[in-house]
Protein backbone atom coordinates (compact mmCIF):
# COMPACT_ATOMS: atom_id res chain seq x y z
CA UNK A 1 0.00 0.00 0.00
CA UNK A 2 1.28 3.46 -0.99
CA UNK A 3 0.57 4.79 2.28
CA UNK A 4 3.45 2.35 4.04
CA UNK A 5 5.67 2.68 1.61
CA UNK A 6 5.43 6.58 2.15
CA UNK A 7 5.91 5.73 6.27
CA UNK A 8 8.82 3.64 5.59
CA UNK A 9 10.48 5.59 3.38
CA UNK A 10 10.30 8.77 5.75
CA UNK A 11 11.88 6.40 8.22
CA UNK A 12 15.50 5.86 5.79
CA UNK A 13 15.11 9.90 5.23
CA UNK A 14 15.21 10.73 8.73
CA UNK A 15 17.33 7.83 9.54
CA UNK A 16 20.30 9.10 7.49
CA UNK A 17 19.60 12.80 8.87
CA UNK A 18 17.86 14.69 6.20
CA UNK A 19 15.05 15.85 7.75
CA UNK A 20 14.33 16.57 11.33
CA UNK A 21 11.36 15.50 13.25
CA UNK A 22 8.91 17.79 11.97
CA UNK A 23 10.22 18.89 8.93
CA UNK A 24 9.68 17.78 5.64
CA UNK A 25 7.21 16.56 3.84
CA UNK A 26 6.21 13.72 1.24
CA UNK A 27 3.55 12.76 -1.23
CA UNK A 28 2.51 10.04 -3.86
CA UNK A 29 -0.08 9.97 -6.70
CA UNK A 30 -2.75 7.31 -5.87
CA UNK A 31 -4.65 7.75 -9.17
CA UNK A 32 -6.23 10.98 -9.25
CA UNK A 33 -5.46 11.79 -5.83
CA UNK A 34 -2.35 12.57 -4.03
CA UNK A 35 -1.31 11.01 -0.54
CA UNK A 36 0.32 13.66 1.56
CA UNK A 37 2.24 13.41 5.12
CA UNK A 38 0.37 15.47 7.32
CA UNK A 39 1.17 18.50 8.88
CA UNK A 40 3.20 19.09 12.74
CA UNK A 41 3.22 15.53 13.17
CA UNK A 42 6.74 13.71 14.11
CA UNK A 43 7.35 12.22 10.87
CA UNK A 44 9.44 8.92 11.64
CA UNK A 45 6.69 8.11 13.80
CA UNK A 46 3.66 8.19 11.37
CA UNK A 47 1.28 5.57 10.57
CA UNK A 48 -0.67 4.81 7.52
CA UNK A 49 -4.00 5.86 8.76
CA UNK A 50 -2.33 9.50 9.64
CA UNK A 51 -1.62 10.13 5.82
CA UNK A 52 -3.99 12.87 4.00
CA UNK A 53 -4.89 12.06 0.61
CA UNK A 54 -5.93 15.32 -1.35
CA UNK A 55 -6.93 16.05 -5.01
CA UNK A 56 -4.98 18.36 -7.55
CA UNK A 57 -6.64 21.48 -6.00
CA UNK A 58 -5.78 20.45 -2.32
CA UNK A 59 -8.92 19.89 -0.86
CA UNK A 60 -8.83 16.68 1.45
CA UNK A 61 -11.23 13.91 0.15
CA UNK A 62 -9.53 11.28 2.84
CA UNK A 63 -7.97 11.34 6.36
CA UNK A 64 -8.77 12.85 8.84
CA UNK A 65 -5.16 15.45 9.79
CA UNK A 66 -4.89 18.35 7.67
CA UNK A 67 -2.35 17.73 4.87
CA UNK A 68 1.46 19.38 4.99
CA UNK A 69 1.96 22.75 5.00
CA UNK A 70 3.58 22.42 1.47
CA UNK A 71 0.67 20.83 0.03
CA UNK A 72 0.26 24.04 -2.45
CA UNK A 73 3.87 22.84 -3.65
CA UNK A 74 2.85 19.40 -4.04
CA UNK A 75 -0.24 20.15 -6.23
CA UNK A 76 1.85 22.76 -8.38
CA UNK A 77 4.08 20.13 -9.26
CA UNK A 78 2.05 17.29 -9.90
CA UNK A 79 0.07 19.66 -12.31
CA UNK A 80 3.33 20.88 -13.85
CA UNK A 81 4.54 17.30 -14.36
CA UNK A 82 2.36 14.67 -15.28
CA UNK A 83 5.03 11.63 -15.41
CA UNK A 84 5.91 12.16 -11.57
CA UNK A 85 4.34 9.98 -9.13
CA UNK A 86 6.37 10.91 -5.73
CA UNK A 87 7.51 14.41 -4.79
CA UNK A 88 10.08 13.96 -1.57
CA UNK A 89 11.07 17.12 0.26
CA UNK A 90 13.83 16.88 2.99
CA UNK A 91 15.49 20.07 5.03
CA UNK A 92 19.16 18.15 4.13
CA UNK A 93 21.55 20.84 5.15
CA UNK A 94 24.66 19.99 3.28
CA UNK A 95 22.77 20.57 -0.13
CA UNK A 96 20.69 23.75 1.15
CA UNK A 97 23.84 25.43 2.31
CA UNK A 98 25.81 24.68 -1.18
CA UNK A 99 23.00 25.39 -3.34
CA UNK A 100 24.42 26.29 -6.59
CA UNK A 101 27.79 25.56 -5.40
CA UNK A 102 27.42 22.15 -5.33
CA UNK A 103 29.63 20.24 -8.33
CA UNK A 104 27.67 17.61 -9.98
CA UNK A 105 30.36 16.66 -12.02
CA UNK A 106 32.17 14.67 -8.79
CA UNK A 107 30.10 11.67 -8.81
CA UNK A 108 29.23 9.64 -11.90
CA UNK A 109 25.89 8.72 -10.27
CA UNK A 110 24.43 11.99 -10.66
CA UNK A 111 24.29 11.67 -14.20
CA UNK A 112 22.33 8.22 -14.28
CA UNK A 113 20.27 9.04 -11.61
CA UNK A 114 19.31 12.69 -11.67
CA UNK A 115 18.69 13.00 -15.46
CA UNK A 116 19.08 16.56 -15.27
CA UNK A 117 20.33 19.10 -13.60
CA UNK A 118 20.17 20.88 -10.20
CA UNK A 119 17.73 23.91 -10.21
CA UNK A 120 17.96 26.28 -7.29
CA UNK A 121 15.25 28.47 -6.18
CA UNK A 122 15.77 31.44 -4.39
CA UNK A 123 14.14 32.15 -1.10
CA UNK A 124 10.62 32.10 -0.60
CA UNK A 125 7.82 31.77 2.37
CA UNK A 126 7.12 28.25 2.83
CA UNK A 127 3.72 27.11 2.49
CA UNK A 128 2.64 29.96 -0.11
CA UNK A 129 1.78 29.73 -3.85
CA UNK A 130 4.55 31.54 -4.49
CA UNK A 131 7.18 29.02 -3.78
CA UNK A 132 4.96 26.28 -5.14
CA UNK A 133 4.64 27.93 -8.67
CA UNK A 134 8.60 28.66 -8.31
CA UNK A 135 9.24 25.10 -7.91
CA UNK A 136 7.32 23.70 -10.19
CA UNK A 137 9.00 25.89 -12.74
CA UNK A 138 11.94 24.88 -11.75
CA UNK A 139 11.11 21.23 -11.96
CA UNK A 140 9.83 21.67 -15.56
CA UNK A 141 13.12 20.84 -16.55
CA UNK A 142 14.91 19.42 -13.67
CA UNK A 143 13.86 16.36 -11.21
CA UNK A 144 15.66 17.64 -8.62
CA UNK A 145 15.76 21.36 -7.11
CA UNK A 146 17.27 23.02 -3.87
CA UNK A 147 14.86 25.92 -2.08
CA UNK A 148 17.48 28.30 -1.02
CA UNK A 149 17.78 28.81 3.19
CA UNK A 150 15.06 25.95 3.19
CA UNK A 151 15.74 22.16 1.72
CA UNK A 152 15.30 19.73 -1.18
CA UNK A 153 12.74 19.00 -3.57
CA UNK A 154 13.28 15.32 -4.88
CA UNK A 155 10.60 14.36 -8.18
CA UNK A 156 10.43 10.44 -9.45
CA UNK A 157 8.51 8.17 -11.51
CA UNK A 158 8.52 6.45 -8.50
CA UNK A 159 8.79 6.74 -4.86
CA UNK A 160 12.39 4.86 -4.46
CA UNK A 161 13.79 7.19 -7.84
CA UNK A 162 12.61 10.21 -5.83
CA UNK A 163 14.28 9.09 -2.38
CA UNK A 164 17.38 8.26 -4.38
CA UNK A 165 17.48 11.54 -6.11
CA UNK A 166 17.20 13.26 -2.78
CA UNK A 167 19.94 10.94 -1.96
CA UNK A 168 22.30 11.80 -4.61
CA UNK A 169 21.93 15.37 -4.22
CA UNK A 170 23.12 15.25 -0.53
CA UNK A 171 26.13 12.82 -1.72
CA UNK A 172 27.23 15.76 -3.98
CA UNK A 173 26.88 18.20 -1.28
CA UNK A 174 29.17 15.95 0.78
CA UNK A 175 30.99 15.25 -1.98
CA UNK A 176 31.90 19.23 -3.02
CA UNK A 177 32.98 19.47 0.81
CA UNK A 178 35.10 16.80 0.67
CA UNK A 179 36.62 18.03 -2.09
CA UNK A 180 36.63 21.67 -0.87
CA UNK A 181 38.40 20.65 2.50
CA UNK A 182 40.70 18.26 1.17
CA UNK A 183 42.07 20.99 -1.55
CA UNK A 184 41.31 18.89 -4.54
CA UNK A 185 39.77 16.94 -7.08
CA UNK A 186 39.20 13.10 -6.10
ZN1 LIG B 1 10.26 22.59 4.05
Amino acid sequence: MIEEEIVEYYKLLYLRGQTTLLSGNISAKSEQYIVITPSSMPKPLLKPSDLVYIDLEGRVVKGNKAPSSEWRMHVAIYRRRPDVAAVVHTHAVAPTVLAERIDSGLLAESESYLGGGIAVVPYIKPGTWELAEAVAEALGKSNVAILSRHGVVAVGSSLAEAVNRAEVVNDLAWATLIKLWAGRGP
